[in-house]
């Protein structure tokens, strides 16, 4: 509870959560969040936090800020930033860039 309430006020995969919603009657959680094209909406909790909802339905998001960056960028934040890890070596593998130290690439995806 306390984990999901900590997104709330953050942006999550480009999406704003406003607010955590009241429990609905199937018992799940969800927020109310803001688009990047500025649509409010309500989406489920973990697929927010999951990465599975990205946007109202406009399609916003759909790359991720790693997948934007020019290629030396991409580079250098995936040696500078371990946490994204995940997600930076899957936009380095849709670019078919072949680093030295992607050689564990295959293994985490
Ligand atoms: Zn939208």
């Amino acid at each position: 509870m306390a984990a999901i309430e900590s997104y709330v006020g953050q942006t999550v995969n480009g999406l704003k959560v406003l607010k955590l919603l009241p429990r609905n009657a199937s018992g799940d959680f969800k927020y109310w969040l803001r688009c990047p094209c500025k649509e409010e909406f309500s989406g489920g909790v973990y697929n927010v936090i999951n990465g599975n909802t990205k946007s109202c339905g406009c399609g916003a998001g759909r790359k991720s800020r790693y997948e934007r960056m020019p290629d030396d960028k991409l580079i250098a934040a995936y040696t500078e930033n371990e946490s994204e890890r995940v997600k930076i070596t899957a936009a380095l593998v849709a670019r078919r860039l072949q680093l030295p130290e992607l050689k564990n690439a295959e293994r985490i995806l």
